[in-house]
């Protein structure tokens, strides 16, 4: 709730691309967003650092407003967890992402899995098994071709949160703890979950250097992680320096500008082509 009380305070003070809008406003474009296919997702490759190959996609909502052009989902994804219009608009992005990682397949590119984000709130709602087991059904996406990425605030409500993850691991969905390190679990926590992957976050993985405080934390990170049998990927890697750190430290996968931008179908299309065949 501390995060989220953060992101909510930045958003009612900000304005959006430098132009002033009203709560209401963005509300009632959010709604309009949804009926009118405003939004898109964009993807960015996970890559196995030892070799280079993509083993795994993340799909990142983009939105793009009319009048205001494209709208990171910093600026509406915590209004839209308020409301709670990030149910059906999380039924989007898990439908999109599903048929977009199927049509990938039957196109002859790798089978790996999409991971797409949960929010919370997304959690809270009851029907989110059956929708999930009704979208791979629909689109005929294997079960473990698809992976949720979830934050540590869910681990507010344990119980509760232990049952759907359990049910979500039944159906044969990846599970991965999204933004690892910022929140509120103990890696001893997530041991007792069906977790297959932790997400180093971003900020820890900023200003690793050999050596440093930051970087003994990320070492850390990784060997309780592999520890556990969890798969450890870092978040944000922008330079060689980290790469070099995380190989070293036996971390296996990486996501970041280093690699790849988010990208949207047509390029990502392009960069498995490359990669492919490189
Ligand atoms: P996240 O899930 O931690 O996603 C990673 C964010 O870091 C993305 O920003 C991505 O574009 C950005 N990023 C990746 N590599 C680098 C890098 O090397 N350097 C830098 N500076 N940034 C990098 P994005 O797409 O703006 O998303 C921000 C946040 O919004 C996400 O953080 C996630 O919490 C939320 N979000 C994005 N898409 C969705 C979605 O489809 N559903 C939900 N519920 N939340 C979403
Ligand atoms: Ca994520
Ligand atoms: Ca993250
Ligand atoms: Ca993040």
């Amino acid at each position: 709730a501390k995060e989220r009380g953060k992101n909510n305070f930045r958003f009612y003070s900000s304005n959006l691309n430098g132009i002033p809008i009203r709560k209401m406003e963005l509300e009632n474009g959010l709604r309009k967003a949804l009926e009118q296919n405003q939004f898109m997702l964009f993807y960015q490759p996970q890559v196995k650092l030892t070799t280079g190959e993509i083993v795994g996609i993340e799909a990142l909502i983009r939105w793009q407003h009319p009048g205001h052009g494209f709208i990171a989902p910093a600026e509406f994804i915590p209004l839209a967890e308020e409301t709670g219009l990030i149910v059906p608009i999380g039924k989007w992005i898990l439908r999109k992402a599903c048929e977009q990682m199927k049509a990938w397949q039957n196109a002859g590119f790798p089978h790996i899995p999409v991971a797409v984000n949960v929010s919370v709130r997304q959690f809270q709602d009851e029907h989110l098994i059956d929708y999930i087991s009704g979208i791979l059904d629909q689109v005929g996406l294997e079960a473990k071709y698809l992976e949720l990425e979830i934050t540590e605030s869910i681990m507010q409500n344990i119980e509760k949160s232990t049952i759907i993850l359990n049910q979500l691991k039944e159906i044969g969905v990846l599970l991965s703890v999204d933004d690892f390190g910022t929140g509120y679990s103990s890696l001893s926590y997530l041991k007792h979950l069906p977790i297959d992957k932790i997400k180093i976050d971003k900020s820890f993985v900023d200003d690793i250097v050999y050596h440093s405080n930051q970087g003994m934390m990320v070492k850390t990170i990784i060997d309780m992680g592999l520890n556990l049998q969890f798969v450890v990927i870092a978040e944000g890697i922008e330079t060689e320096e980290q790469v070099n750190f995380l190989k070293q430290n036996k971390c296996e996968i990486g996501q970041g500008y280093f690699y790849s931008q988010p990208l949207p179908d047509m390029q990502m299309k392009e960069f498995l082509r490359v990669h492919q065949s490189a």
